[in-house]
């Protein structure tokens, strides 16, 4: 669908600084920024810096597998920079229950408060 083609999306001018977020972490492959509605009071998301056909988990190949790695290992880094001992929970929403809204694939570091499970 018009979903998966669509070359850019607001994650594009995150990452090229058209439009300002609060950056937490970068590097070459990813970049890390305040969620602008939080649903916790650590809420952050990791996020390739070439999208490479990752709009959503679901397209992920063999050759995705670095960066997915990479994403996963930068979230559980920043997750223990913010919250130490506390814990917090790490999510990648893909497609419309998940309520999936943005398709450039993301990853969520949510914490700072006890969160409930199962998610809503
Ligand atoms: P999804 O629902 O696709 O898993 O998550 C998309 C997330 O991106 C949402 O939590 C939403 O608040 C966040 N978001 C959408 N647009 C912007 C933006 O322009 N700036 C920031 N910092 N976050 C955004």
């Amino acid at each position: 669908g018009r979903q998966d083609t669509a070359e850019r999306t607001i994650f594009n001018m995150i990452i090229s600084k058209e439009i300002p977020s609060e950056i937490v972490y970068e590097d070459d492959r990813c970049l890390v920024f305040k969620d602008i509605n939080p649903v916790a009071p650590v809420h952050m998301l990791v996020i390739p810096k070439r999208r490479e056909g990752l709009s959503q988990l679901r397209h992920s190949t063999q050759d995705h597998e670095y960066i997915l790695g990479h994403l996963l290992r930068v979230a559980g880094e920043q997750g223990k920079a913010a919250l130490g001992d506390n814990g917090f929970r790490v999510v990648i929403n893909d497609g419309a229950d998940a309520g999936q809204s943005v398709f450039h694939l993301h990853v969520h570091v949510i914490g700072g408060r006890e969160l409930t499970w199962p998610p809503g």
